[in-house]
């Protein structure tokens, strides 16, 4: 049976094997912030491209987009976030430290979405039995207050011309603002959607758990553009595809579920959100958020018509965002410049939109937890990483037995050619049981050693990392063995 990982196991051999390390960690670390070492960048890389190869390539009604992290600040007003974008917390008088309120519930509440600032300030919350997750102190808390997630930046040289911008709190407002601009480019008609992986940034007052929340992160978002009355079956759609993207890349079905957001729990504009949760090995609650899938309706769409009237009592405000009010929604709001044309049907209308927003990192960890095992070969502990084929950062490892008698010189060959359809690593230093190991534990799925009978019969040992079964292959038909036992 495969063992259930813990979070300190995970950490250890990612720092260890070069997954993750913790940012500027020479300089003592920058709280939640991590970076991705040689093999986590290859990991990273392939659950975007596996994202992207589902949500993109293999789909004729998605396309993709890139936008600037640094958007025009009206943005923010329109989808709200300048507003509203706060969590509560409450401050420990003993020792200081900030925690959000939803946090502190009996039952850790970590799927509580973010708050308006009307909201959080309006909240009656009783804190007195709440105890510091610090210090243990129980019931010294401050008064519930709101706490901006935006981190903000200023753009200009000059002090007359500079202007106070966001660095984006998720990439799906960069969709929003181009979907006139990939509808005027491209064939799109509705039901279509626009995709789009990148980093996104958020000032999180909680941050824990690895990668699990940090403040900088990548998020990979689809916006899907419907008629209003199809909105529904839109919904069920992703909602299945989403959930069989983990599965189809290995995430074993008994920890993942879906949990579909009460009335009360919806924001305002949402008409249905369910998040794909993943039982992390961590946290009170250990099911957690790894995924959001909302039905946005046509709010974003409608707030960025309202957020284009700003504009020039925006220039008359000297470009003040804090004090200035959105307009008013326009009567003919049906017909605005964001609204689309149905040229079978002759009717206009705006879009409804379902978003399924995935999280590259947190994907990534539960790739990780999920794929880590641990088991007894020969009285010695074999840790390793049972990936998918397509996440695993190395696909294929090289080893000659020994450096002599030719056998490194054709385990370099053999590398060279095979490393030009695959990523491969080649090894030729210490025991070759140690080397095993080393790729076990990188999730490496097949090793290639090259030995004595290799000169005789032109065969090599092809080891698998799951069942540690070894078969002699020719070298000629290596790749395509390779190739198939891959599926690449
Ligand atoms: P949470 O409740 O965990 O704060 P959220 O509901 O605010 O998340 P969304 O705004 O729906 O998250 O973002 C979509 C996805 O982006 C999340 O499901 C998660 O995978 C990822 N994500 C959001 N915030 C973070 C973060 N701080 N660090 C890493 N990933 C994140």
């Amino acid at each position: 049976m495969a063992k259930i990982a813990k979070l300190d196991d995970i950490v250890s051999l990612c720092k260890r094997r070069g997954f993750i390390f913790q940012s500027s960690e020479i300089y003592g670390g920058l709280a939640s912030c991590y970076d991705y070492g040689p093999l986590g960048v290859e990991l990273k890389r392939n659950v975007r491209k596996a994202w992207w190869d589902n949500t993109v390539q293999l789909r004729d009604d998605v396309v993709g987009l890139d936008c600037s992290i640094l958007m025009h600040p009206l943005i923010w007003k329109a989808s709200g976030h300048a507003d509203k974008f706060a969590d509560l917390i409450a401050e420990c008088k003993k020792c200081n430290t900030r925690t959000r309120v939803d946090h502190l519930a009996d039952h850790v509440e970590e799927h509580t979405e973010h708050i308006s600032i009307d909201t959080a300030m309006a909240a009656q919350q009783d804190l007195s039995s709440k105890e510091c997750p610090n210090c243990k102190t129980v019931g010294k808390f401050t008064e519930p207050m709101p706490f901006k997630l935006m981190f903000e930046t200023q753009m200009g040289a000059n002090v007359d011309d500079s202007m106070t911008l966001y660095l984006r709190p998720e990439t799906a407002q960069g969709i929003f603002a181009n979907f006139k601009n990939v509808l005027d480019t491209t064939r799109v008609r509705i039901p279509f959607g626009i995709a789009q992986i990148g980093k996104s940034f958020r000032n999180e007052v909680t941050t824990k758990a690895f990668i699990f929340r940090t403040r900088e992160f990548e998020q990979a978002e689809l916006e899907f553009f419907c008629k209003p009355s199809t909105d529904e079956k839109w919904y069920e759609h992703w909602k299945e595809a989403r959930f069989n993207w983990y599965t189809e890349l290995g995430l074993k079905k008994e920890n993942l579920r879906f949990r579909e957001h009460e009335r009360g729990e919806l924001a305002h504009y949402a008409k249905a959100c369910v998040d794909v949760e993943y039982k992390f090995p961590f946290g009170s609650g250990d099911w957690q958020e790894l995924e959001g899938i909302a039905n946005r309706t046509d709010y974003d769409l409608r707030q960025h018509q309202r957020g284009i009237r700003t504009l020039n009592k925006w220039f008359e405000n000297n470009k003040d965002l804090t004090t200035i009010e959105l307009a008013g929604e326009a009567e003919d709001y049906q017909s605005g410049p964001l609204s689309y044309f149905d040229d079978e049907q002759k009717e206009r209308y705006i879009p409804y939109v379902i978003e399924p927003s995935a999280g590259i990192d947190r994907s990534a960890l539960a790739f990780l937890v999920d794929a880590y095992d641990e088991e007894e070969v020969r009285g010695e502990t074999r840790n390793l990483l049972r990936f998918h084929h397509a996440l695993a950062p190395i696909k294929v490892a090289v080893f000659p037995l020994v450096k002599r008698d030719g056998m490194a010189e054709t385990a370099r060959n053999i590398y060279d050619d095979l490393k030009k359809h695959f990523n491969c690593f080649y090894d030729e230093k210490g025991a070759v049981g140690r080397r095993y190991r080393r790729q076990d534990e990188a999730g490496t799925p097949f090793c290639i050693t090259v030995d004595g009978q290799t000169k005789e019969d032109n065969t090599v040992t092809v080891r698998q990392r799951d069942s540690m079964e070894q078969v002699r292959v020719s070298t000629n038909q290596l790749l395509n063995h390779l190739r198939e036992k891959l599926n690449m």
